[in-house]
This record gives structure tokens, sequence and C-alpha cells, in this order.
């Protein structure tokens, strides 16, 4: 068959989209009313488009697509605040959401999305590093990740209140498409998330934060340190040997006095790996003076044999740092039960396919 690819409307920012529906000889309003219909309605077929004329939708048919992400299996926490999306992409990858609802207001929530069908980084404890990496996530595969959790259920968006670019993948080797796709969670006629609900969460890829502190957003940016001191972080984190502590707190420190904007510091407590009272001495010591706020994250178990401090070491390492005047927060890990976290879905659906499990 010799079917010309479609290109997917969730992966356009609207003045290209408009671009292109002049280019076939209409107005640019179409593109706009389009863009509602697909990223404030859910709808993703042309046909469901009501005010658009009949033959117009036909030809938006044959040019366009918006379908880049199809849930093939959810999975919802049992306490009902997260839902766990695999989405299916057209060349069969497939790649994991969550949806997070906040513990306050309950009708607002997070979407978590991946960038990356795998992830080349290789960190120790992190799940998706087992896949490898296979590709990049094109734009519309991450913005259609968010279309996909915003109108699973509910049949609307309303709610949807922050993106974190926090699921599979390293951002910052896919960051003409992140970028894009920021920009396009952005647009007040698509999801209008405000900027500064928007995180991205890099494992310190130095040269490409700087590139992003100059893209004029407003942003919040989240690095994954877990370690205070090069040694240990090189064997958690391998990028590391590359883009070691001192150029990473360089780049943060030059991109939270440029923008103005708090940098969060990740850190995942793993049992007597990176948890002793010295390493929360010597992290303090490396933060001070940073306009920072430290997530510790208590690690999700996975195959690598780590887990979890007790919860008394948790909080008298975050005691440590608080004392020492550092912004610190253990983050309340929500969908745990459904193995929320970074690249557990993935290994969930892996066995499940072995055990011979329809999915
Ligand atoms: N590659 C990016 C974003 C994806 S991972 C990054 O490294 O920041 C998002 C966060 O989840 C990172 O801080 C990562 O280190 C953390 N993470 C990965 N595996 C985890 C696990 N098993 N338990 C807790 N956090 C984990």
């Amino acid at each position: 068959m010799n079917e010309e690819k479609k290109i997917d409307i969730c992966g356009l920012e609207l003045n290209e989209f408009e671009s292109l529906i002049e280019e076939m000889g209409e107005k640019a309003f179409r593109a706009r009313q389009i863009y509602g219909w697909v990223f404030n309605a859910g709808v993703r077929d042309f046909a469901g488009m009501t005010d658009i004329p009949s033959q117009l939708r036909a030809r938006l048919a044959v040019r366009f697509s918006a379908e880049t992400c199809r849930v093939e299996r959810k999975s919802v926490a049992g306490d009902k605040m997260a839902v766990k999306y695999a989405l299916s992409l057209a060349d069969g990858n497939v790649i994991e959401a969550v949806k997070i609802y906040d513990s306050e207001k309950l009708d607002k929530y997070t979407v978590c999305v991946s960038t990356q069908v795998g992830c080349p980084v290789n960190c120790a404890f992190c799940q998706t590093a087992k896949m490898g990496f296979i590709r990049n996530l094109s734009a519309a595969e991450i913005t259609g990740q968010v279309l996909a959790a915003a109108f699973d259920a509910e049949g609307s968006a309303e709610g949807l209140s922050n993106v974190v670019y926090m699921g599979m993948g390293e951002p910052l080797l896919n960051y003409d498409n992140v970028v894009k796709s920021v920009k396009i969670i952005n647009c007040p006629k698509a999801f209008n998330v405000s900027m500064r609900k928007i995180t991205v969460s890099t494992a310190g890829v130095a040269p490409m934060i700087k590139k992003l502190m100059n893209e004029n957003m407003p942003i919040t940016l989240a690095l994954s340190l877990h370690a205070p001191a090069d040694a240990l972080r090189d064997k958690l984190v391998p990028l590391n040997r590359k883009y070691n502590i001192k150029c990473l707190m360089d780049a943060v420190k030059t991109y939270a006095r440029t923008t103005g904007r708090r940098v969060t510091i990740e850190y995942v407590l793993i049992d007597n790996v990176n948890d002793k009272k010295s390493d929360a001495v010597k992290l303090a010591e490396l933060l001070k003076n940073t306009l920072c706020h430290v997530n510790l994250i208590p690690m999700n178990k996975t195959e690598g044999g780590f887990s979890a401090p007790l919860k008394s070491k948790i909080s008298e390492f975050k005691n440590i740092l608080v004392r020492s005047g550092i912004n610190a927060t253990v983050r309340s890990s929500r969908g745990q039960d459904i193995n929320a976290a970074c690249g557990m879905l993935y290994r969930e659906m892996k066995r499940a396919r072995a055990d011979g499990e329809n999915i």
C-alpha cells in the first residue's frame, strides 16, 4: 500500500498546524477548531468533529491523525489514587504513563510521561534500564500520553494540573521532541498547563541543562542526583562519568540563578547504599547556597536487589538536611501496588506476555 504517513496533530504546535491547514486552502481558524476537538474534547476521529464541514473532515482524515497512543492495558491502584497505562505505539512498542491524583485536591491530577522507549542511561536501580534503549519518542507520542490519560474514563481532561517528565527514558537525550511537547502541553488552545506546573527530570545531561535554560520556558527542572559524591554516583548513575557532580552543580546553579526557578533535587533513598548520616551531611554541604528543594524518594523495589531504608532512617536523613537549612521533603509514593515507578509496568507486561496472558 502506498499510503503517505499521516501527520499526528498531537505533535504539531498550533502555528505549524495553522500553516498546514492554510496550505490546504482552508482558513487558519479551522486549525484552532480541530485542535480544540483533539485536546479539549478528546475527539480523535475527524468524523466526530461536527462543526467542521464534512468534505473537509474527509480531507483531514487523509492527511492527519491523532491516534499515536492507544491504551493497551491499565491498572488502578487499590486506593484509586493512581492509574497506570501501558500505551501501544504504531510500531508495536509499548510505553507507560501514570495518572496520579492529588491527595489534597482529589479533582486534580498529574500525568507522568515517558520520553523514550527504554533508556540508554542505565541507572543501577532503575527498571527501565533493563530494557536497554530502543528509540526516542516523537513529540506526538509524548503529548499523546497526556491525551490518553486525561480522557480515560471521565471523558474530560478537566483537572489536569501538572505534567512530569519522569516516566521511561531520559528527556534531555530527546531534547527537541521534549521541548516541542512542553510547548504543546502549555499551549492555551491545547492542554493549557502552566509552564510552572511542568517538570522535566534529568539524570544529568549537563550541556542540555544549559540549553534548556535558554529556552525561556519557566518549567521546573529536576535533577536525579542520588549520591553526594562521585565515587558512589558513578556506580548508581553511570552518566556521572561523563558529567560529574561538580559539572552538574555548576549547571544547576546557573540554571537556578538565570531562570530564578528553584531546582528540584531528586534523591532515591536506597537501604545501605546512599542513606548514611554522612551521606546526608555531604549532601547538605553540596547543596548549600543553591536555590533548590530536595525530594527524597524511598526506593521502589525492582529486580536489582535494592530496597528502601526503614522509615526512621528516611526521616533521620531528611532531618539532617532540614537542620542544615536545606529544604527537603519525602515523596509520598502513590501507586506502589500497581508498580507505577519508572519502567515497572514494562516488566509486568513482559511477565504477562511470557505467561501467555492475552494483553
Ligand atoms: N531519566 C530521568 C527521568 C526518568 S526517571 C531521570 O533520571 O531523572 C524519574 C525518577 O525516578 C528519577 O529520579 C529516577 O532516578 C527515579 N527512579 C528510577 N527507578 C526508581 C525506583 N526503582 N524507585 C524510585 N525511584 C526510581
